[in-house]
């Protein structure tokens, strides 16, 4: 079975990569080891007294959850005691030995040695444990989880570089002793004061009391005691439950350092104490100041912690978000909710779906708010997390017209890629005869600022927003109008703008008309024969009212899907019926009225080929033979050299 000998054992290569920076300090301030091994207590004492509300024998003869710090000055340790869940051997192995999150790998990859580059990234992944080697160079843990016999006590000990060692040892009492070895050059941390000072500053409302020896008297009149005497240092209640005026906002940035895993402080916050009623609930929610490395990632965990009448239940409960508002953080505490609730239960809970929605709406509330009254940091919102709430509409019908109003887009009169126009701004600038709101979807923002399509729309003067995120694909097909409003692309369908410039006298639309007659009559066999040619390549070839400098384009079929929505889909691996392009010419363009006047047949498929690739290409798209492109190009090049 065990051996009570030491067993050598390896560190994970990623933990031995972020030991490495964080025993090079990147920490500017080293004293929040306190903290992160202060608020690993606090998680443990958590976690006993939920597997307790099942299992009270847990608590075997101690059931007030505590955490004692000391310190020796001559042995030079600093130690941190709680009376928590503990770790079994292969929790220790698991938990101190190896990092389970998600994505760790790439948040190290992304690592650049620039220290205060590489100190931001790591306060937002959090190193926990391992900041104690910030101050020690010799941390040892003895252990033993709630419920096991105390023969099966766990020592864990290392100096924070390749390896760490472990032994079975015996531990009377339940959950974990921490034993900072201190560093030469780290003697403050030896220091009453010092220690008490920082549990204040940090670790003031951690939901549980934290014990110092009883500051010794200056009169030495009564010889000590042997007993030693311990106070309680901390105020020890959980801050959600405070008064609102009463908490300050440095206050609110430690709770949500705890609760986030994260060194960085939030961007905003909303605390709500809803009492009476029929839902009973504390929310105190947060919106990080940055997006973390794995928002993007599937195993991406979101969610709130639960706890139910002041007792945690559980962490990162899904339910509570949808998941266009992953990122938010932050507790729940409700009496409406019964204490034995598990996972499962939670699930189809019609008290969880009350909760849900009144905490979407607190969110959006929190955000509208932002809005309005800091534009600035509502941009810095928008910047970490506005892809996530473009999510939104498809995700959540009931609030989409709510989460419209907080989307922004880059368009045609901001000309920038910062994504900073509202629709509620768009329309406010709509020409009176305007019915629609337009929008162009490319790769990128330049591509979409670029294209043919947009040429039109800028003769008018009449807005466009510039779509070129992934997501915006997905948006825009679960987004079909703002307010009554229809969202329209301007890469699909005819576009006529004839209405929107209202100022026309009738006399102009009359000309409009008959130009347009005439172009008909002008182009009819051009069209006619270019179709031929292109064959199966496209659905339609017709006149463009959209071109003024471009010769042609490509555009969809008014309820086909979109081109760009075809790339992604495809890109994404998903079958897609081939949607054949409506080929659109620019009749005042004079490389169309050439073609229109040339007679070589040859000549005229060869100029006709290009036209088209030449779209395909401004369009974003791919040709099928590029070289067959390039060889038509010269050819013609050629023509004018010799
Ligand atoms: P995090 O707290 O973000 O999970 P840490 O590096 O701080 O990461 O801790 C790693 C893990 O080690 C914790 O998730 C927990 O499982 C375990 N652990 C750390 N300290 C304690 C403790 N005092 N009691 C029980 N488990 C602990
Ligand atoms: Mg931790």
């Amino acid at each position: 079975m065990s051996t009570p000998q030491p067993e050598k054992l390896h560190f994970q290569a990623e933990v031995k990569q972020l030991l490495q920076i964080v025993v090079h300090s990147l920490y500017s301030n080293e004293e929040i080891f306190l903290r992160e091994l202060i608020s690993n207590a606090s998680d443990a004492a958590d976690k006993m007294r939920f597997e307790a509300l099942s299992n009270p024998a847990l608590y075997e003869s101690d059931g007030e959850l505590k955490i004692h710090l000391s310190f020796d000055e001559k042995a030079r340790t600093i130690t941190i005691s709680d009376n928590g869940i503990g770790m079994s051997r292969e929790e220790v192995v698991e938990n101190l030995g190896t990092i389970a999150k998600s994505g760790t790998r790439d948040f190290l990859a992304r690592l650049t040695g620039d220290q205060k580059k590489d100190a931001h990234l790591i306060g937002q992944f959090g190193v926990g444990f391992y900041s104690s080697f910030i101050v020690a160079d010799k941390v040892t843990v003895q252990t033993r989880r709630a419920g096991l016999p105390k023969e099966q006590g766990v020592a864990w000990e290392s100096n924070g570089e390749g390896d760490y060692t472990i032994t079975n040892i015996e531990k009377s009492t339940r959950g974990t002793d921490i034993i900072l070895h201190i560093k030469e050059g780290k003697e403050e941390f030896l220091n009453d004061w010092r220690l008490r000072s920082t549990i204040t500053k940090y670790s003031d409302h951690i939901n549980l009391p934290i014990l110092m020896h009883k500051m010794a008297s200056t009169d030495e009149k009564e010889p000590a005691s042997k007993e030693v005497e311990w106070e309680v240092v901390n105020r020890a209640t959980a801050l959600w439950v405070l008064p609102k005026n009463s908490i300050s906002d440095e206050q609110y940035k430690e709770q949500y350092k705890h609760l986030a895993h994260t060194a960085e402080d939030p961007l905003i916050w909303a605390h709500n104490q809803v009492e009476g009623g029929n839902l009973d609930y504390i929310s105190l929610l947060y919106i990080p100041s940055q997006a973390p490395f794995d928002l993007w990632q599937h195993q991406h965990q979101r969610g709130l912690k639960l706890y139910i009448q002041r007792v945690f239940i559980m962490d990162k409960v899904e339910q509570f978000m949808p998941s266009y508002l992953r990122f938010v953080r932050g507790v729940v505490d409700t009496t409406a909710l019964p204490l034995n609730i598990s996972r499962e239960i939670l699930q189809d809970n019609p008290v969880m779906t009350k909760l849900r929605s009144a905490l979407v709406k607190r969110v959006l509330d929190m955000l509208d708010k932002l809005a309005k009254d800091e534009p600035e940091k509502y941009s810095t919102f928008w910047s970490q997390f506005g892809n996530a709430l473009k999510e939104g509409p498809a995700e959540d019908y009931t609030n989409r017209l709510r989460i419209a109003k907080l989307l922004r887009f880059s368009s045609t009169k901001t000309d920038s890629p910062l994504q900073t126009v509202s629709f509620e701004e768009y329309i406010g600038r709509m020409k009176p005869e305007q019915k629609k709101i337009y929008y162009m979807t490319a790769e990128t923002f330049n591509a979409a600022k670029a294209s043919p399509h947009l040429e039109i729309f800028r003769k008018n003067n009449v807005e466009v927003l510039l779509l070129s995120d992934r997501i915006d694909e997905w948006l825009v097909s679960h987004l079909t109008e703002f307010e009554g409003k229809p969202l329209q692309s301007v890469a699909k369908g005819d576009i006529n703008l004839d209405e929107i410039s209202g100022e026309e006298s009738a006399a102009l639309k009359e000309e409009h008309k008959k130009q347009e007659e005439q172009f008909k009559e002008e182009f009819g066999t051009l069209i006619q024969r270019v179709k031929e040619i292109l064959g199966e390549q496209v659905k339609e070839v017709r006149i463009s009212h959209r071109l003024t400098t471009s010769p042609s384009c490509l555009v969809a079929d008014d309820h086909d899907m979109g081109m760009q929505l075809q790339r992604l889909l495809k890109a994404a691996g998903q079958e897609v019926a081939d949607i054949k392009p409506v080929f659109e010419l620019n009749p005042e363009h004079p490389l169309v009225r050439f073609l229109r006047d040339e007679k070589d047949d040859q000549r005229f498929t060869e100029w006709t080929q290009i036209l088209f690739d030449q779209a395909l290409l401004a369009e974003g798209g791919q040709l099928k033979e590029p070289a067959a492109f390039v060889q038509r190009m010269n050819k013609l090049l050629m023509e004018k050299v010799c």
